[in-house]
């Protein structure tokens, strides 16, 4: 089990680390739904164990206070993350293949700006006055 995930088992379900180990997880799963373009997002709590989808996020937070995480869902396999390797670097990649290729470009160049205003920022902020 990765370390960083040991939250998600064996804690008291109002446990603060449980508590935002859980917002980072929705985070996870709403950009992850934002990048496929997906309307739904499947829920991971021990009830519906990644079978049944919601719309409402919100849903999906309370079932995970009230119920915790299916049993072995350490890799948010289905929430974007890639069961071989953990680097953040392929997530991209990995979801690149769902989409279509005008969203590839999309996300090409979200990556293109982003990278831009950070080298661009960067710059200006070294630059001598
Ligand atoms: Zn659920």
């Amino acid at each position: 089990m990765l370390m960083e995930r040991q939250w998600m088992y064996g804690m008291s379900l109002n446990d603060p680390e449980f508590v935002k180990g859980v917002d980072s997880f929705l985070i996870a799963a709403e950009s992850n739904r934002v990048a496929k373009g997906d309307i739904e997002i499947f829920c991971p709590c021990s009830k519906c164990k990644n079978l049944k989808p919601f719309t409402d996020i919100k849903t999906i937070e309370w079932h995970l206070h009230r119920y915790g995480f299916v049993r072995k869902y350490t890799c948010w396999s289905e929430h974007g993350e890639s069961l071989v390797g953990n680097s953040t670097s392929s997530h991209l990649w990995d979801d690149t293949r769902h989409l279509k290729p005008m969203e590839i470009d999309q996300v090409a160049l979200t990556t293109l700006n982003a990278f831009h205003m950070f080298v661009v920022d960067s710059l200006d902020a070294t630059a001598p006055q």
